[in-house]
């Protein structure tokens, strides 16, 4: 699939799943997975048969796998922060992410409550509602702003910090250089809350890796991994050693 159809579909079902909600007015919880809302289960019936029906694989948080053997998968995040939804809090995404060959090749995140989009296509850098984004590429942690996904047990010395709970928005926001990195502090991250917007960052500069120093899978697995995103190799080596001491 070229990146040009994979991004029009993506806007068209970004489009289907905000008119959807628009109209919503119970966002709590659903009977399904722990942690499901009512908003994850509508934003996943739209996307996914979608999905399905251009012919692609499906890896999904909401849905059982599909199609694992086809050329493309998609691996997608029909909310990410859908707590964040249910509170009203405007912070929550559509996350999707055209894998080919185990490689991420296109991405598409979407703030759903803003509309708010990122695109990246490999190799063609990363762009915000049309237009070309890059990291901050601050390199001390003293100078910098750091968003995280559960919060370290000490002080790094940053200049501020934030914990917004999408890390696919969060993690875009690095991208586009408002925040100085992103750290995850928790149990880790699934694949689909991570695999739009690691490219996204790549595609603006900036260096996503594992805890570990690994780069990042988009192999389809259940393995969780704790991401570490900055917008200067500086920054993302200060932040490592910081978390191994
Ligand atoms: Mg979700």
């Amino acid at each position: 699939m070229e990146a040009s159809s994979f991004f029009k579909l993506s806007e068209q079902i970004g489009d289907e799943i905000m008119s959807s909600l628009s109209s919503l007015e119970d966002w709590g919880k659903a009977d399904g997975h722990p942690g499901q809302y009512k908003h994850d289960v509508i934003a996943d019936e739209i996307a996914t048969p979608q999905l399905i029906a251009a012919g692609l694989g499906v890896i999904s948080e909401e849905s059982e796998p599909t199609g694992l053997d086809k050329s493309f998968v998609v691996i997608i995040d029909p909310i990410d922060g859908s707590t964040n939804a249910n509170l009203g809090l405007p912070w929550y995404a559509l996350s999707l992410c055209l894998v080919h060959n185990e490689e991420a090749v296109a991405s598409f995140v979407r703030n759903l409550a803003t509309g708010e989009t990122f695109i990246a296509e490999i190799g063609s850098g990363a762009e915000k509602n049309g237009h070309k984004i890059v990291v901050s590429g601050v390199a001390d942690i003293e100078n910098s702003i750091v968003v995280f996904n559960d919060l370290p047990t000490k002080h790094f010395g940053w200049r501020q910090y934030r914990a917004l709970g999408s890390a696919a928005l969060d993690l875009c926001k690095v991208a586009d250089g408002s925040f100085d990195a992103f750290v995850d502090m928790g149990e880790g991250l699934a694949i689909w809350d991570y695999a739009g917007a690691a490219l996204i960052c790549k595609e603006a500069g900036a260096k996503v890796t594992d805890s570990e120093s690994n780069p990042i899978s988009y192999k389809p697995s259940t393995q969780r991994r704790q991401l570490v995103c900055a917008g200067s190799d500086e920054l993302h080596n200060t932040i490592l050693s910081l978390m191994s001491q």
